[in-house]
């Protein structure tokens, strides 16, 4: 049987393109639908916007900070329009290079929504194309809650085009995104709040780490509200919103913007004609490589629902390609030590376990943490403190968790994290020499294990 394509890609985001070039670099014919735009939720909706913002929201501090340093300057303004205006032309910019990426590689790129129709046939716009395997990509959407109003409130698909700053936001959520949002409006000026109905955001991240942004963003003026949910919104006849809380609260805000998680994108995806399952979660069953249950049907990246980042869906695209067409070089994911970034402001830079993922696991744990004012800020009135932390297998005195609060954690753990992830030990971490004067020295200089 001969196919019109060796693989057809369903979906050009990060895991998608990765897949789609590396198959035909490796000789297949190659093709990749994308209904929406290139690139992908990390280059239009996701990361890269969303680090150009945080840039954008750190400068309030900067101009206040370099007073202390002998510059004066008039009132700062800051202006949304301008921002949003200039990002979206560096994510044009991107879209463009991703089209040219996919084009110079020889993958046959189709605009239009992909259905599939069968184990090995795909309908786009119209056409039927038949592949000897189908790569799903489709990676995720914004959940919001169907609470009563719930279409006044806005998710992360909407947030980057605001027409305007609003005055006053209620941020839901207690994950990455909801922080660094929080973050973003509250250094752009905006009145802030954030709420979550847990105890304390970011589950999963190490406790001192919680408790220390915790601290920090209540210094910078966030409001923070936990045990606290959204019971229905209204919008009032000026265009505000009222949030009535479960508790009975209420709280007036201009802006809603649900972080509440991401589900699946399977709509009108055609699944019903295949024998591909879903796990208990909705997302869609592979096997460790990337198989569905229909054998020439795989899937990658938020779609799965593993470790939903941008770098893990890349390594996924790349070992699907290599397994299908360059199986000689194929190597499995390794999920273990990913470190990651949370940019709020200050950042989290955290790779490896937390003190409690330690002991949940039975490791007896040395405990090494240092709290300090970075250097940068001690001709300022700025309170901010860093928190530098490494959890430590006291048996084998490998070093099994770094953790990191404070200005450029996400730089500074991604070279640690080749340390760990080599298996570096305590006394390795001790008998490197630090660079002198930086935060990140802080975690080869720290001697004394702290009482946990
Ligand atoms: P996606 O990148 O979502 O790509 C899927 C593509 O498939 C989309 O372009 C979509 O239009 C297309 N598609 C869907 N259905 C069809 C169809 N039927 N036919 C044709 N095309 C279709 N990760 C990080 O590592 N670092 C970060 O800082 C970070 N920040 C984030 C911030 C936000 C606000 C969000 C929402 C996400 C963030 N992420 C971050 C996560 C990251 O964006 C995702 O993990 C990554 O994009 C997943 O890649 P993917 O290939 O699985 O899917």
């Amino acid at each position: 049987m001969t196919y019109d394509f060796d693989l057809f890609v369903i979906g050009a985001g990060s895991g998608g393109v990765r897949a789609a070039r590396f198959a035909a670099g490796y000789g297949a014919r190659v093709a990749v639908a994308e209904s929406r735009y290139l690139g992908g939720t990390c280059v239009n909706v996701g990361c890269v916007p969303k680090k150009l913002l945080v840039y954008g929201a750190h400068f309030a501090e900067d101009f206040e900070q370099a007073q202390s340093f002998g510059w004066s300057m008039g009132k700062a303004n800051f202006d949304w329009t301008t921002l949003i205006t200039n990002k979206n032309r560096e994510i044009e910019r991107l879209n463009g290079i991703y089209r040219n990426l996919l084009v110079n590689s020889g993958v046959t790129l189709l605009e239009g929504h992909a259905k599939i129709l069968d184990e090995h046939s795909v309908e786009l716009g119209g056409n039927r194309f038949s592949a000897k395997h189908i790569l799903i990509a489709t990676g995720g959407w914004p959940q919001i809650p169907e609470v009563p109003g719930h279409e006044h409130a806005i998710g992360s698909n909407e947030v980057f085009f605001l027409p305007q700053l609003p005055k006053r936001v209620l941020v839901i959520g207690g994950g990455y995104i909801a922080v660094e949002f929080a973050s973003i409006f509250n250094g752009l000026g905006a009145q802030t709040s954030l709420l979550y109905r847990g105890e304390l955001f970011l589950r999963g991240f190490d406790s001192a780490v919680r408790k220390h942004l915790q601290e920090e963003l209540t210094k910078r003026g966030v409001d923070l509200q936990f045990n606290s949910d959204i019971a229905r919104i209204d919008k009032q006849a000026d265009g505000s919103l009222h949030a009535t809380l479960k508790d009975g609260r209420r709280i007036e805000t201009d802006c809603i913007f649900y972080a509440t998680g991401r589900r699946p994108m399977l709509d009108n995806l055609g699944l019903e004609n295949t024998h591909v399952a879903l796990d208990d979660r909705g997302f869609i069953k592979v096997d460790e490589q990337y198989q569905t249950s229909t054998p020439s049907i795989l899937a990658v990246g938020d779609v799965i629902g593993r470790v939903q980042l941008t770098p893990v869906a890349l390594a996924e695209g790349m070992a699907v390609a290599r397994r299908l067409f360059k199986p000689d070089e194929y190597r499995e994911v390794d999920y273990r030590m990913i470190p990651t970034a949370v940019f709020s402001l200050p950042n989290i830079g955290t790779v490896g376990l937390s003190e409690e993922q330690a002991k949940e696991e039975g490791y007896s744990v040395s405990v090494y943490e240092s709290r300090f004012r970075p250097m940068k800020l001690t001709l300022t009135d700025s309170q901010e403190r860093t928190l530098m932390k490494l959890v430590v297998d006291a048996k084998t005195d490998r070093v099994i968790g770094c953790h990191m609060v404070g200005p450029e954690a996400g730089e500074i753990v991604q070279g640690l994290a080749v340390a760990i992830k080599a298996g570096a030990t305590k006394q390795i971490f001790d008998d490197t020499i630090g660079v002198h004067p930086t935060a990140a020295e802080e975690f080869v200089t720290m001697r004394t294990p702290v009482a946990s």
